[in-house]
């Protein structure tokens, strides 16, 4: 059978729609909590957020090694991140994608909530990018790829994502990456209105407090791209009021090393005109995928993980946690009385 690019295209929606028959499956599902604090040994801290850290544990039962992200009950409720902790916990039960993260195990206690995550142990892409500078123009394709695949699957499940950046974007021992942070994910009819994400990689609709949907996530993957291959990404200011102007203007300049297909590829992702961005016309990601920066891509070679990575991060064991930045350890406080009970119910 003679492979036309039309077959590729059917091969790879064939398999998305099975991937979201699975999340749709999931999602429905009610989750029991199977474990306790006292299944896991604890170590260190691979990362921290605003309403709590990541650590380090081994299942004792398995004696495997997960992430374990613990956030406080009190400062959830206290900055209005409820709605989102419930959004991000139902998300990592459902997704299934070789470049996401998923949930392993969940529970609460009186203070905090937990899920637990597969431990990938090359850290974050933004330790790795800061060292390197920049990336090479063949490693930042084959993450663009990835992250690419993983945004299209996440849309392809009602889902955008919000969050993109580089500090959650983890490196494998494989080489290849998983998105991991569902905090601001959520699931969408059409548009949404909160303001959220991180300054740097917001869209010029979600500044402008304009309904907004899945091209969010395409302009940040703009500013991904432009950022893995300049080192600095395209708006820049020590002022986020800066920052915000100069992403509404749509205007930056490109490294003079960028070459003309990926200036290309950034110009028409980096659009603030979202009638002309692309991920966002009537052939969606396909835009995008069949732009001539990605020509050297297979895109199904990459879903199976077939592409040799260029970088391997350099990881001794189970529990090899060099690849992270190290940060106070503070312990647990876990109060004898439930004050939110009843707020976390759902969770
Ligand atoms: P913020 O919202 O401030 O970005 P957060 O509290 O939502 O942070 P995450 O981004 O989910 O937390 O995790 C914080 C950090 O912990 C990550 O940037 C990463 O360094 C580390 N981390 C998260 N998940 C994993 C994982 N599965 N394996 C290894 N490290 C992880
Ligand atoms: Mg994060």
């Amino acid at each position: 059978m003679v492979d036309t690019e039309k077959d590729r295209i059917k091969e790879y929606d064939e398999i998305l729609d099975d991937l979201k028959t699975t999340f749709m499956e999931k999602w429905k599902m009610k989750r029991i909590d199977d474990v306790t604090l006292e299944s896991f040994e604890r170590f260190r801290t691979l990362g921290t957020g605003a309403f709590g850290r990541v650590i380090l544990v081994k299942y004792k039962p398995t004696s495997t090694y997960y992430a374990m992200k613990i956030l406080d009950k009190a400062k959830l409720v206290k900055s209005k991140q409820i709605d989102h902790t419930r959004n991000e916990k139902r998300i990592l039960q459902s997704i299934s994608f070789p470049f996401t993260v998923f949930m392993e195990f969940c529970f609460k206690d009186n203070s905090y909530v937990y899920m637990v995550l597969p431990f990938i142990h090359g850290g974050e892409m933004f330790t790795h990018l800061r060292r390197m500078g920049k990336f090479d123009e063949s490693l930042a394709k084959f993450y663009a790829a990835q992250v690419a695949l993983a945004l299209e699957y996440l849309h392809h499940c009602s889902l955008i994502y919000r969050d993109l950046k580089p500090e959650n974007i983890l490196i494998q021992d494989s080489g290849y990456i998983r998105v991991t942070d569902f905090g601001f994910c959520k699931m969408i009819d059409n548009r949404t209105w909160t303001l959220c994400g991180t300054p740097e990689y917001l869209a010029p609709e979600v500044i402008l407090s304009k309904g907004y949907g899945k091209a969010v996530d395409w302009w940040s993957f703009g500013v991904l791209i432009y950022e893995m291959n300049a080192g600095y990404p395209p708006f820049f200011a020590h002022d986020p009021m800066k920052i915000y102007e100069k992403i509404v203007s749509g205007k930056y300049k490109f490294a003079h090393h960028f070459g003309e297909e990926l200036r290309d590829i950034l110009k028409n992702v980096l659009q603030v005109d979202l009638t002309r961005r692309y991920g966002n016309l009537k052939d969606g990601s396909l835009d995008i995928k069949r732009h001539r920066w990605f020509k050297s891509i297979d895109w199904i070679e990459i879903y199976h993980q077939k592409v040799q990575p260029s970088f391997i991060p350099h990881v001794t064991s189970h529990s090899d946690t060099t690849n992270f930045d190290h940060y106070e350890e503070v312990p647990l406080d876990i109060a004898s009385v439930d004050y939110y009970g009843k707020e976390f119910a759902h969770f």
